[in-house]
């Protein structure tokens, strides 16, 4: 039977008729939002911007399931990358990490080159072209995937993104919202407004580029009507894919020291359920759900520590959901 939301999966299969999976890379890149004038990053960010799990080498000393270690940034410095040519080779050496992570798990898949660490157009129009440009010549791609922030997207750089759809079959741009609510948007130091997301869609859809957006669910201070507002705003923008994030607290970041400090309650699988449900029935049917959780190593994780697997969560969504005879879309 199939699933009550539009699944990732599936999608793939039914536009490329085979397993298509991220080789996720880190450009270089820093962050306008981590610049010394702003006020250091988004709350929740641990200053490595989301960068893939099997390319971090320098976290080898310690494994998937130890015990949270509360000083792990102060040994992990940010590289910093002199020159394109430095950028370049550091990006072959992670495309040849990335292929032989996938080849070893999923051999007869295709591949997409994904910019997922920190904002993936955060530099001048060439030196992207470049630096794009260089990671697909690398082999044949079904996709080019760039993750960036609304107030980094000057028409130029849109250029940019467009002059690569000859090239692979579908550019994305995953874009943060993150909250469709700016009360929120303030609170957890995210840089810019939920209107700057909106007229970013609105371009992105001009230039024919689709766009995933990113939201997180758990916020402290955010109950039902929080939720109904994000999903409205995913709504109205137009996206075609969304990611879906449970808060984590993760070590090295201001949020953690918050919950340190302060101490707050972090979401619990019920609550997540109950408000991707929520989300899920308020937004377009035909969005694809890319995601539903985060994925933190466990020894940078404060919290939440007992959530439970991928899996269980996914299993218990759609249980509730076929029992409830509830479907993605069905409160539009
Ligand atoms: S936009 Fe991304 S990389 Fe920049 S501060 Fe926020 S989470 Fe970190």
């Amino acid at each position: 039977m199939a699933l009550p939301w539009r699944d990732y999966k599936g999608y793939l299969m039914e536009r490329y008729g085979r397993p298509v999976y991220r080789i996720g890379l880190d450009g270089g890149f820093s962050c306008p939002n981590r610049d010394s004038a702003r006020q250091g990053g988004c709350i929740y960010c641990d200053a490595r911007g989301s960068s893939a799990v099997y390319q971090r080498q320098d976290e080898s000393a310690y494994r998937r399931g130890s015990s949270f270690v509360q000083d792990i940034d102060a040994s992990i410095p940010r590289v910093s990358f002199r020159s394109i040519a430095e950028r370049k080779t550091s990006l072959s050496r992670q495309i040849e990490r990335g292929i032989a992570f996938l080849d070893s798990r999923y051999p007869a898949s295709a591949r997409s080159i994904y910019f997922q660490a920190y904002t993936g157009t955060y530099d001048d129009p060439e030196v992207l072209r470049e630096l794009y440009r260089h990671a697909l010549d690398s082999g044949n791609y079904e996709e080019l995937i760039v993750s960036t922030r609304c107030d980094c997207l000057p028409d130029e750089t849109i250029d940019v993104l467009t002059s690569f759809q000859d090239r692979v079959r579908t550019v994305w741009v995953e874009l943060g919202l993150q909250s469709g609510n700016d009360e929120t948007l303030r609170w957890i130091g995210r840089g810019h407004t939920v209107q700057c997301f909106l007229d970013a869609c609105t371009r992105l859809h001009a230039a024919h580029l689709p766009i995933c957006a990113h939201v997180i669910l758990g916020f402290p201070h955010e109950d039902d009507a929080a939720v109904l507002r994000t999903a409205e705003v995913i709504a109205r923008s137009g996206v075609q894919a969304l990611k879906i994030h449970n808060l984590h607290v993760v070590a090295g970041t201001r949020l953690c020291e918050h919950y340190l400090r302060e101490g707050f309650e972090v979401s619990d699988m019920q609550r997540h359920l109950h408000e991707c449900e929520l989300l899920l029935r308020h937004i377009p049917a035909e969005v694809v759900i890319q995601r539903f959780l985060s994925d933190t190593p466990s020894h940078r994780l404060a919290a939440p520590r007992d959530f439970g697997d991928k899996n269980t969560f996914l299993a218990l969504l759609r249980e509730r959901m076929e029992q409830a005879g509830t479907r993605q879309g069905d409160l539009r």
